[in-house]
């Protein structure tokens, strides 16, 4: 064998072995006097709660708040009224109407063989309905799928599966599938109604989401019931035939008021370049939200609030975002991305808070191959090592992203998230304080370096 021969083969044996593994990105060395603010924010961010009071003055003084409801309305007036308070400039609501939905009843009865009133909860844009008929049980949408039309025709379909519990979140879109294909895959086989296992990992509380807006999609009256009234359920169908009655009602309203909030810390060199920190102000009418997303309101608006402390504002603009309805389709973040659709190339970063309360796990960027040092510098200031290039924005940002913003993901753990989820578990007391500050930190941190470094992420 020659000696090119030899070579080629142990570059090919290298290869095999050592699979080609990206080297870590260097971190863009970041100014000192940024470093010294930086770790004065995050000295801060240590010892304040104040996130955390927010979360409480917003679950306590406006509750539910459901899109394009007084609820809602009450809630951007909370906003206005606090951000104020707080120091923000230019803070101001901007309107816009969508679809409403809102549940009226939501009644799931067993009648045979054991009569049994279960705690179901309609889905977000469930049609009304009554049936009373028998229930049909499949352990994922797509054995509901492969099955005949004959197995479903006239009947209650139960969709039995169990969401896994992940430090991602990675069971959440897995269990959304049913949340959102029951209904329509039931209508198309010439079903009744459709009830689900609830998406969430707690066992008694019911979790309510959205199943879908319009069309087929609403075709159907929809409700999830709880982990271990699923149990019960298919404990009975194991046994034989059981008939329930599913009543539920509904109804939307066309053209009902919603609103994004916005205020700014006006960047003293750049105005017209905007770092854009967003979460979403409403919730599900059944929960308090204090996680989803009143943890993700709190971090901004105290994490805003620290840089405002500072002796002069960063370079660039700090925006702060309140969206409106995110829990139905994500309408708010639509409505801006209209409203702004001129001034989105001057976005230089936008990132949320939309995972619940977990402890800060790792950074994630979408940047080009060239700016990924400045995503490294990011991760490290905020004490992190995990995370990639595959960020796609927290829900209303990532229409954002979707726009061409440059975005990056502050990931949580949310191995806890899914036990309080859309439920009325969802309450400030299950909040660990010590989770908030260091969400808080790496909120302000980032945000501080992107409005004053004048980096470029794209
Ligand atoms: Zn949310």
């Amino acid at each position: 064998m020659s000696n090119v021969r030899l070579a080629l083969a142990a570059a090919a044996f290298a290869a095999l072995v050592l699979p080609a593994r990206a080297e870590p990105v260097a971190a863009t060395p970041i100014p000192k006097k940024i470093e010294r603010t930086v770790g004065k924010l995050q000295a801060q961010a240590a010892s304040s709660d104040q996130a955390l009071d927010l979360v409480k003055d917003l679950v306590t003084n406006v509750g539910p708040r459901q899109a394009a409801t007084e609820a809602e309305a009450r809630a951007r007036q909370w906003a206005v009224d606090r951000l104020t308070t707080l120091g923000f400039k230019n803070v101001r609501v901007e309107p816009f109407t969508m679809t409403a939905w809102r549940r009226v009843k939501d009644e799931v009865v067993i009648l045979t063989p054991t009569p049994m009133k279960l705690g179901a909860r309609a889905l977000g844009y469930s049609a009304s309905g009554k049936a009373e008929a028998e229930i049909v049980r499949f352990t994922s949408v797509a054995e509901l799928k492969a099955a005949p039309d004959s197995a479903v025709r006239d009947k209650i379909v139960f969709i039995d599966e169990r969401m896994e519990r992940t430090p991602t979140g990675a069971g959440y879109a897995a269990a959304g599938i049913k949340r959102r294909e029951c209904g329509p895959a039931t209508a198309l086989k010439g079903g009744l109604a459709c009830l689900i296992r609830t998406v969430g990992t707690t066992e008694r509380f019911v979790n309510t989401g959205m199943m879908s807006r319009g069309g087929l999609m609403g075709a159907l009256p929809a409700a999830a019931i709880s982990n271990e009234e699923s149990d019960a359920l298919a404990a009975l169908l194991a046994k034989g035939p059981v008939r329930a009655r599913v009543d539920i009602q509904t109804e939307t309203i066309s053209d009902a008021p919603s609103g994004n909030v916005i205020a700014e810390l006006p960047g003293r060199e750049k105005p017209d370049e905007i770092v854009l920190l967003g979460a979403h102000l409403d919730s599900w009418d059944i929960t308090p939200g204090a996680q989803d997303d009143g943890a993700g309101v709190g971090v901004i608006m105290a994490a805003g609030k620290l840089i405002e402390q500072l002796p002069r504002n960063p370079k660039r603009t700090i925006r702060l975002v309140l969206f409106g309805a995110e829990e139905q389709g994500l309408l708010g973040a639509q409505a801006y991305a209209k409203a702004h659709a001129a001034d989105l190339p001057k976005h230089v970063l936008a990132f949320e808070p939309d995972s619940g309360a977990g402890a800060v796990r790792a950074f994630s960027t979408k940047f080009p191959a060239e700016k990924l040092g400045y995503g490294a510098a990011m991760r490290k200031a905020i004490g992190e090592t995990d995370g990639d290039n595959t960020a796609r924005g927290s829900s209303d940002v990532s229409v954002l992203a979707g726009a061409g913003v440059p975005v990056v993901d502050i990931l949580v753990d949310m191995s806890a998230y899914f036990d309080i989820h859309h439920t009325v578990q969802d309450t400030p007391d299950r909040i660990v304080p010590e989770n908030l500050r260091q969400q808080t930190s790496a909120y302000a941190t980032i945000a501080y370096i992107a409005a004053e470094s004048g980096w470029v992420f794209k």
